[in-house]
């Protein structure tokens, strides 16, 4: 497992770190005073791993499948979910995040299934310095991606992810419906991704640049992230933009849907 000094700082980090004015903290590099290790011990709490396999189904293991994938790069593995079922299913997976707490989470969580994670932390703006190697695919998923906040390190990532991929490498990266809840307010299904039954997950605050989300837990605990609500259609453009051919963007793992109805797209984004 690699790491750096920043990173390690993390995993002793309790509280999470906000302005005096929360809703100022619109910064990329924000999301490491985010994921203190208290909220990341409760991550699965939030997501129920077994609620959220049930409810995506075999939907990324089919994608992969069917381009015949196999070496897949998670960059924001969190506390592992994907990367564990990925290899389960037969994947060579390579676990990375930003965030060594998160990281360090993953790797338990493997094995506990009885799995040696590849591990690696890489912060996306620089992927390529921290992650060796071409891969098939790469999964940036769980809304992860909506933590940057610049235009300009939105684009940044996306060169990082395309130059990490093969020459016929696959991104699949999702997002929330911001464009909904920008314009008819939030409403969820509580159907996918965030399953746990005795939390919940709801947006405090959004405007046009911020989307800050409130997680409450049953024994009072409450963490928040500050999230860009990120536009679909804007989303699809910067892929195309960074050089990828192809964009075919999906509602809650449905090819077709009405644009208000998913709480989350997935854009599956071929480089040729
Ligand atoms: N994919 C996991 C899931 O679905 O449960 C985790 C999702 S969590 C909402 C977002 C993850 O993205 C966090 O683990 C965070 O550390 C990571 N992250 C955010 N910004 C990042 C960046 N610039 N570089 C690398 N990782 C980042």
């Amino acid at each position: 497992m690699t790491s750096d000094l920043a990173g390690n700082a993390e995993l002793t980090m309790t509280q999470q770190a906000y302005s005096r004015d929360p809703l100022e903290d619109r910064e990329t590099g924000h999301y490491r005073k985010e994921y203190v290790t208290p909220f990341v011990d409760k991550w699965d709490e939030l997501i129920d791993w077994d609620g959220r396999a049930e409810s995506e189904g075999q939907f990324f293991i089919d994608i992969l499948k069917a381009r015949g994938k196999e070496r897949v790069l998670d960059v924001a593995c969190g506390t592992g979910f994907h990367s564990v079922r990925l290899t389960e299913a037969g994947f060579d997976v390579t676990a990375s995040d930003g965030n060594a707490a998160m990281v360090a989470k993953a790797f338990e969580n493997g094995q506990a299934r009885g799995l040696i994670l590849k591990t690696s932390q890489a912060d996306w703006r620089w992927l390529n310095r921290d992650i060796h190697g071409k891969y098939d695919a790469i999964i940036c998923l769980g809304n992860s991606f909506t933590h940057l906040h610049e235009e300009q390190d939105r684009r940044r990532a996306l060169a990082e992810f395309y130059a990490a991929l093969k020459h016929d490498g696959v991104l699949i990266l999702d997002q929330r419906n911001y464009d909904e809840m920008l314009d008819h307010g939030f409403s969820s299904k509580h159907k996918y991704y965030y399953c746990g039954d005795d939390v919940s997950a709801e947006p405090e605050h959004i405007d046009e640049g911020l989307c800050r989300m409130r997680y409450d837990f049953p024994d009072g605990a409450s963490y928040t992230l500050n999230l860009c609500p990120i536009r679909k259609d804007y989303m699809r453009r910067l892929f195309r933009e960074a050089g990828f051919e192809r964009v075919r963007t999906y509602g809650d793992f449905q090819d077709t849907y009405a644009e208000d109805e998913p709480d989350f797209f997935i854009h599956v984004v071929e480089k040729s």
